[in-house]
């Protein structure tokens, strides 16, 4: 199984690939997965934020990112209460409507929607829909120990799907394509930081996400060739305020928000798909790679509103993003209905307020279309602090 998932952009400019890759970002009908599946191969689809798909990727399966899509719940809004937020449903949509087929589903306890959102699923489909269990208190000794265990208990599971053993060759070989992943999206925030006028806020934000609906390999050829032709770009910098957006670290945003706050300010750094950028540097590959990945998410991973870290303080993380991005003032959203989220909104502002850096506080929601109020709000915040 070797073909391609996404070729269609080779041989094009970089405007033309851009474009390829927010189309995709934004089908609803997963191309690259249904692709993936006329070619045999299966899918394991694992619920937005941190999500170890280096398990699945070196069972030989595809680890797709559900992170739910712009479309009308039609068929799964029946199957929930009112008052949730909008990824839990479209995200179900998609399999009931059979954009996404797939061969397993694993969602965290990361809040009350999604912890019952493995028992909602598995009522609708034959294959094993699980809860993986991310430590509540990471703080805790044992907690490497548990996580190793809980994913080796995903392992044989997966195992049991494919019929094969996952050997530690093929888990080393995952995290070494992993590992380059993550560093050259580190080097596409360097871009976004250092040099924002080079690239669109929007654009940066597909170029991430279209990584999570294909092998991560294909995603490393793509950015390898991207990168050097974004650092080429020339194009003057703007007089435009630098803003680190925080709020996405579950529900994304759409695609439309993300192009219009890019059009008001720079967006400098942010928490956007989070899980797949939440391992801070390279996992060791070892005899024991379960646990190499384990230690990482406990000791070197980034921060969410949904992992409760005593010494990772999510205001003194947003205030050290902030540093290190040299942002000017910080765009404090969530997704509409998002409890942890909008608790989380709570200790940010305080943190802000206490060292007066500027913010704009927002809510969203990933269907939502209309953004004209949100720019004239926005711009009025950017011209406060430009002319203050
Ligand atoms: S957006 Fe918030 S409420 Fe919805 S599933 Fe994610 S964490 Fe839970």
């Amino acid at each position: 199984m070797t073909e391609k998932l996404f070729t269609t952009w080779q041989g094009h400019d970089l405007d033309e690939i851009l474009l390829q890759c927010r189309e995709l970002t934004e089908d609803p009908d997963y191309p690259t997965a249904k692709k993936w599946r006329e070619q045999g191969g299966k899918i394991v689809g694992a619920f937005q934020v941190y999500f170890p798909d280096e398990l699945v990727h070196a069972a030989g399966m595809l680890p797709l990112k559900m992170r739910g899509a712009s479309l009308a719940p039609d068929e799964s809004d029946s199957h929930f209460g009112s008052y949730l937020c909008s990824i839990i449903k479209t995200s179900l949509e998609l399999v009931l409507s059979k954009r996404v087929e797939l061969d397993m589903f694993v969602t965290h306890p990361i809040c009350d929607a999604a912890r019952n959102l493995a028992a909602i699923w598995g009522r609708n489909f034959d294959y094993t829909c699980q809860i993986l269990y991310l430590p509540q208190n990471p703080n805790s000794s044992a907690s490497v120990d548990y996580l190793s265990d809980e994913y080796n208990r995903l392992r044989r599971d997966l195992e049991e799907i494919t019929g094969e053993k996952i050997t530690t060759a093929a888990i080393n070989n995952s995290i070494k394509v992993y590992n380059t992943n993550r560093e050259l999206l580190r080097r596409l925030y360097a871009i976004k930081r250092d040099t924002p006028w080079k690239i669109g806020a929007d654009d940066a934000y597909s170029l991430v996400a279209i990584g999570g609906m294909m092998m991560r390999e294909e995603h490393n050829e793509m950015l390898e060739t991207i990168l050097p032709m974004i650092e080429a770009v020339e194009t003057k910098q703007e007089d435009r305020i630098r803003v680190v957006f925080e709020g996405a670290f579950c529900e994304q945003p759409p695609l439309g928000l993300i192009s219009t706050i890019g059009q008001s300010c720079y967006v400098v750094d942010d928490d956007f798909l989070i899980g797949m950028r939440y391992l801070l540097s390279d996992v060791k590959q070892t005899n024991d790679p379960v646990r190499e990945l384990a230690w990482a998410y406990i000791n070197d991973s980034s921060y969410s509103p949904v992992q409760h870290d005593l010494n990772k303080r999510k205001e003194h993380m947003l205030l050290d993003r902030f540093d290190k991005a040299r942002g000017e003032a910080v765009i404090v959203a969530a997704a509409k209905m998002c409890e942890p989220g909008l608790e989380e909104q709570v200790a940010y502002i305080q943190a802000l307020d206490e060292k007066n850096i500027p913010y704009f506080v927002s809510e969203f929601e990933e269907n939502m279309t209309s953004f004209a109020s949100l720019e004239l709000q926005l711009e009025t915040f950017m011209e406060n602090i430009l002319f203050a």
